[in-house]
């Protein structure tokens, strides 16, 4: 089997974000223990059905994985060390809060093996960080970093989001400078969808949340790709940007249709062309494991059409593009020859391009790519 990414959800938080729909509560400390055993048990279950795995990237995300005590972090690190075939180099990323990092906690991190540590900002702007309803300020922010610079932490991510109602140009200006100011190697720069069953879509349905101008917010992201370029961040997937040698790899993985095996609740997997899906209720996860039932709910074949589907649309994310070549060899030249009515449709609309045998996303078509990924479907 090619060497894994495996992705560790901790479904816990603080408190809920107003904007939130991800599969994270708050008010669940009573449960911490119980979950990060039952996480152990799900690894030790996964190594025995698929023997000796070689896994060359780590995720916990969330949730806040930060959140959980160093014991429980540090019983699912040893599980995983102990029963899968970590490679030296392999980079173990954390997903952290920035009011939850503390000297004793970033030590502790660092010395079970984590390199890498995933922040979440969203915005530079106390007025905006309280309107979202996060658990901290920039001040925390910036403290955080010096924090895990100090502990040895040399590959660090910001996350940050535009297009945030309230949010000016100057704000996201702002914003992006707070970043350059700091020891930041990566950034992810996601738009911001109001998803249904949160407080602000509720919010946005009752006409009371402020309107996000569309041409603001594409005006946003061209500037975070022109001002982060000016500073040596490579800007290599959609909403992705690094200083050269820092990309996640393990992203990467999902991008180029790499295996991965998800463990906890609402995890996902994609293994052996089968991609399976667990139960999202983390007490009905731990009960499952507990009485020896599997957790997953939900378990799909891909076909080979689907798969090269989404091999183009992944693909298509990173700006590089995608090696048409490769995806020649791998699935042979009939099944190419299906999408390349589509493909020349979108050349003449400017929205794919050609260089060499990469096929690539055009500046137009970073805006577009949704219209993209329907013509693959
Ligand atoms: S901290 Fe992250 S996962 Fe938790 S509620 Fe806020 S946005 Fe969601």
């Amino acid at each position: 089997m090619d060497p894994v990414g495996v992705y560790i959800h901790i479904p816990f938080c603080t408190k809920k974000c107003n904007y939130c729909d991800f599969p994270s509560y708050p008010g669940l400390e009573g449960i911490f223990h119980s979950y990060g055993e039952a996480v152990c048990l799900e690894i030790e279950r996964i190594a025995s059905e698929y023997g000796n795995i070689s896994v060359q990237t780590v995720f916990f995300g969330g949730g806040t994985p930060s959140l959980l005590p160093v014991p429980i972090l540090s019983r699912i690190v040893n599980t995983l060390m102990q029963r899968f075939r970590l490679s030296e180099d392999a980079e173990i990323t954390l997903e952290a809060n920035p009011g939850t990092v503390h000297r004793e906690k970033a030590a502790a991190w660092r010395e079970l093996g984590f390199n890498r540590i995933s922040l979440g900002l969203q915005a530079a702007q106390d007025r905006l960080l309280q309107l979202m309803g996060r658990i901290h300020t920039r001040k925390m922010f910036v403290e955080s970093i010096e924090i895990l610079d100090k502990y040895g932490f040399h590959n660090l991510n910001a996350d940050i989001l535009f297009g945030v109602p309230g949010q000016s140009l100057e704000d996201w200006l702002e914003t992006l400078d707070l970043l350059l100011q700091t020891k930041i190697h990566h950034i992810s720069a996601y738009s911001l969808q109001i998803e249904k069953d949160t407080p602000w879509f509720k919010l946005q349905k009752k006409g009371e949340l402020p309107y996000v101008d569309e041409s603001l917010e594409r005006e946003m992201y061209y500037q975070a790709i022109e001002t982060l370029k000016k500073f040596g961040f490579h800007h290599y997937e959609i909403s992705n940007f690094s200083k050269p040698g820092f990309e996640c790899r393990h992203n990467l993985k999902y991008w180029t249709g790499k295996p991965y095996i998800g463990v906890g609740a609402a995890a996902h997997s994609f293994i052996r062309d089968e991609r399976t899906a667990n139960i999202t209720n983390p007490a009905l996860y731990i009960q499952k494991i507990k009485a020896n039932v599997s957790p997953m709910i939900s378990s799909e074949k891909i076909d080979p059409e689907e798969k090269l589907s989404e091999r183009l649309i992944l693909g298509l994310r990173i700006i590089d593009g995608v090696s048409m070549l490769e995806l020649e060899q791998e699935f042979g030249p009939e099944a190419l020859d299906r999408h390349r009515a589509a493909i020349e449709r979108m050349e003449k609309r400017n929205l794919l391009y050609f260089d060499g045998d990469m096929l690539r996303l055009t500046t137009i078509g970073l805006d577009y790519a949704n219209q993209v990924w329907m013509e693959f479907l």
